[in-house]
């Protein structure tokens, strides 16, 4: 052990269950076909059908494109979706083209002009206003297509109020305090007025839209959903306005402490099962991402060198947090499982860690690129392969890929 402070606490590392194709794949590539990753396709339908059917039959689930936008991905998703968020001009031409003729949500702030005529060309099902502003602008946009276009429906999305409990429990809120999402509450009553007043007719109020924090468990998700939806019938009452729907948004835990655990979909079904009973006209409709794709996801490398530092052992692998951004981003440990490789092709000596517990650090120079500390791996060689767990969202789409100029990792779509 070490006297450095930085080793005093860790939380105790739990080895995912790597699946069998995962296993038979990050043993069998070449070693200068790693790092990869390897997304088992199998697992993700299997886990996608299971959180369909936690949920009531009247909620929708759409999927969140930005967590994981790989084609696919998208593909294996779609039967079990009921459609697609996305958050961008870029998300929208991608999703269209990989999953054609799927009902689109078009959400994010800063939608350009351009962005907004592209998705009103596109016949999204769905628009979800971020500001008064975007609210005029779609207005205009809808206003100038030829006349027998479709009313254009319209979610509002509105930063509303989180319990203190709520927003401590969150890993990230964007909602319930100042932030750049959604319109303001006090702004309510000037946007439903500009939507009813006629000024603006082939634009249709659907509903409300709240996505205001995640890293939420299923009674702190299900209470945040209620308070939503009660907040957006006052609204809608109070203006003598149907209310067809409220999107509650995603942010549905994922504990990376934890890689067997899984967000309560079962209880959070059926808190949705009495809240559309509560209100049976209204249509609710959730967009995990994470909690979709995290789990499908692995990224697989080899052991290039390990080494002792102030008493501390480190490896250091293929690749790096260029690649799986994830745990640098969210300061966790990414859960990882070790796979002894028996043989060592090379002239010179192999190096191995002499402690129980190894620090996988990757490529960059910088100390920021730590994927796991201290993980339970005695004896572990150069050579062995390690494979991390819930890479299967926001980890290669947002990781900083060209820092260094390190090759890029393989994609390997398991399917089997
Ligand atoms: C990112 C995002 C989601 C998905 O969030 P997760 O935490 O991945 O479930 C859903 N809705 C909106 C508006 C988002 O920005």
């Amino acid at each position: 052990m070490t006297d450095s402070p930085t080793a005093v606490t860790s939380p105790t590392a739990v080895s995912p269950a790597v699946t069998a194709p995962v296993r038979e794949r990050a043993l069998s590539l070449p070693a200068e076909q790693l790092p990869a990753y390897l997304y088992d396709l199998g697992a993700l339908r299997g886990h996608a059908a299971a959180v369909r059917e936690a949920l009531p039959e009247r909620v929708e689930l759409y999927y969140a494109a930005k967590a994981n936008p790989e084609p696919e991905v998208l593909t294996a998703l779609s039967p079990h979706v009921d459609g697609f968020e996305v958050s961008s001009g870029g998300e929208l031409a991608h999703t269209a083209k990989a999953v054609p003729d799927r009902p689109l949500a078009f959400g994010g702030p800063g939608k350009t002009p351009a962005e907004t005529a592209a998705a009103l060309a596109a016949g999204v099902a769905r628009f979800h206003v971020e500001s008064a502003h975007e609210l005029r602008m779609l207005a205009a946009l809808a206003a100038e297509r030829p006349a027998p276009a479709p009313p254009v429906a319209v979610l509002l999305r509105f930063n509303l109020p989180l319990s203190d409990g709520a927003l401590r429990a969150s890993a990230l809120s964007m909602g319930g305090r100042p932030t750049p999402f959604g319109l303001d509450p006090s702004e309510a009553g000037d946007v439903m007025r500009f939507l009813t007043g006629g000024s603006c007719p082939r634009l249709r109020v659907h509903g409300v839209h709240a996505h205001l924090a995640s890293g939420l468990g299923a009674a702190a998700q299900l209470a945040v959903a209620e308070s939503v939806v009660s907040w957006a019938v006052r609204l809608f009452e109070h203006h003598g306005v149907p209310l067809h729907e409220v999107n509650v948004g995603g942010g549905m835990a994922v504990d990376y402490a934890d890689p067997g655990a899984r967000f309560d979909w079962a209880g959070y079904g059926a808190g949705l099962a009495g809240l559309t009973e509560d209100h049976p006209d209204v249509r609710l409709r959730i967009e995990p991402g994470r909690a979709l794709t995290a789990y499908c996801g692995w990224y697989a490398t080899e052991v290039l060198d390990v080494k002792r530092s102030h008493g501390e052992d480190f490896a250091v692998v293929r690749g790096g947090t260029h690649h799986l951004r994830t745990p640098a981003t969210k300061g966790h440990d990414q859960p990882c499982a070790v796979l002894t490789v028996a043989g060592w092709p090379h002239a010179w000596p192999r190096p191995a860690a002499r402690g129980d517990t190894v620090t996988v650090a990757g490529q960059l120079c910088t100390p920021k690129d730590v994927l796991a500390r201290r993980v339970p791996a005695p004896g572990l060689r150069a050579g062995d392969r390690l494979v991390f767990a819930l890479a299967g969202a926001y980890a290669w789409n947002i990781s900083h890929h060209d820092f260094l100029m390190h090759p890029r990792p393989g994609f390997h779509f398991l399917d089997g």
